[in-house]
């Protein structure tokens, strides 16, 4: 059977030859241990269980949800509780905020709802596959913004083209970055606002990880910068804040004019969110900050235990201060598929290429920090035996 040309031109998975190797390693009973993925293994907090068990007892909600494709209200006017309190932003529910089925559904649909076929795309490299995904999917055509170490992998606007700049619809960006673990600045978030309207490019600001941040670093929304929701929309989830991945449940807040197209192609789509869903994610914006805490407690604490090892293998690097990923130089002299590859074949431990994110990810492997304490131990001392000098 032929398919649609549009997933053709999405890129094939480029690591096809390691997934085999892992698959046919695990068959032959090797312990292999992966870091590859940011999936939280600890549990949703129980309040949040209980409550989603309560709401689906209630016939009530085993109907459509309600309010079908914006998300209850009562779900979006948590949601403006929780940014007032934790960023202090002001939203409307009424008009400016919405409930996804998590950042991703609202990733593809903020690009059905803003981009023509042809329009340009900006999006950052390295930079979150999806996005790449989205925008050919919907007929757009991306082009990719390189983000370095030099410039704390912030985008340099002054390196985008005029005429791309011009031609340019939208632009994703991630901070606290998924895979560098990057965090933006207000002064950064006050250029990004400016660019944005000078050529009237829709932001689509993915912000999943606002809340996992180490060292200090200040919690930052895009919302925060003045102008914000003038440009554009900050995706928000629940996914990697309170271990919820895999219930999908996330929020679109900020210009009401690409809320409304977005709630437009999500009533003509998925008719919106489970209510029970729903119901548990208040539980947790109204209740489980202190989770938070406990749990970027826990991912510190692996950090630390990351760094130190690399440290004594002689990789040494300060990290950024933000997501459960560490964003890794590779030893010289090796590429990044290279290195990831020596580290499954000696040592049975899978993490992702620099180059899953794009062509500037060369020469870093991303670690991830979702694994349980005893699996990060047994594979730092794997390292450490491996590459000691
Ligand atoms: C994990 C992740 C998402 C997906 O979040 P969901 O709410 O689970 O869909 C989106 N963007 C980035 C950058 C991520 O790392």
């Amino acid at each position: 059977m032929e398919t649609a040309d549009r997933l053709t031109k999405i890129p094939p998975y480029l690591f096809m030859e390691l997934r085999k190797k892992i698959v046919a390693a695990r068959a032959a009973g090797v312990d292999v241990i992966s870091l590859a993925i940011g999936d939280p293994v600890e549990a949703t907090p129980k309040s949040v269980i209980d409550e989603l068990c309560r709401a689906a007892y209630d016939p009530a909600n085993h109907r459509y949800p309600t309010d079908e494709e914006k998300g209850m209200l009562a779900f979006r006017q948590e949601v403006a509780r929780w940014y007032d309190r934790r960023y202090g932003v002001a939203l409307d529910p009424a008009t400016e905020i919405l409930g996804l089925i998590g950042s991703k559904e609202g990733c593809h649909h903020f690009i059905l709802a803003r981009i023509n076929p042809g329009d340009v795309v900006l999006m950052t490299d390295p930079g979150y596959p999806a996005y790449r995904a989205s925008i050919l999917m919907g007929g757009g055509e991306p082009w990719n913004v390189p983000i370095r170490a030099k410039n704390d992998y912030l985008p340099d606007f002054a390196e985008i083209p005029t005429a791309i700049a011009k031609k340019a619809r939208g632009m994703f960006l991630n901070y606290p970055n998924n895979p560098t673990g990057a965090c933006a600045t207000r002064k950064f978030l006050g250029d990004l606002v400016a660019f944005a309207k000078d050529y009237d490019i829709a932001v689509c600001y993915d912000n999943p990880y606002s809340e996992i941040l180490f060292a200090g670093q200040e919690r930052i929304s895009f919302l925060m910068a003045p102008g914000a929701k003038d440009v554009g929309v900050e995706l928000n989830s629940l996914s990697k804040p309170f271990n919820m991945c895999g219930w999908r449940l996330g929020m679109a807040c900020g210009n009401p004019d690409l809320i409304a197209a977005i709630s437009k192609v999500k009533e003509n789509t998925d008719s919106g969110i489970f209510n029970p869903i729903q119901f548990a994610g208040i539980q947790a914006l109204k209740t489980e900050e202190a989770f938070i805490e406990d749990m970027t407690a826990i991912y510190g604490r692996r950090r630390e235990l990351v760094l130190s090892t690399l440290r004594k293998i002689g990789i040494v690097f300060t990290p950024p201060r933000g997501t459960f990923y560490l964003w890794t130089p590779v030893p010289e002299g090796m590429t990044s598929l290279e290195f990831t590859n020596r580290l499954f074949d000696r040592t049975a431990i899978v993490v992702a290429a620099g180059t899953a994110y794009g062509e500037f990810g060369e020469g870093y492997i991303r670690i991830s920090l979702t694994v349980p304490d005893d699996r990060l131990a047994e594979a730092m001392s794997r390292i450490e035996k491996e590459f000691a000098a």
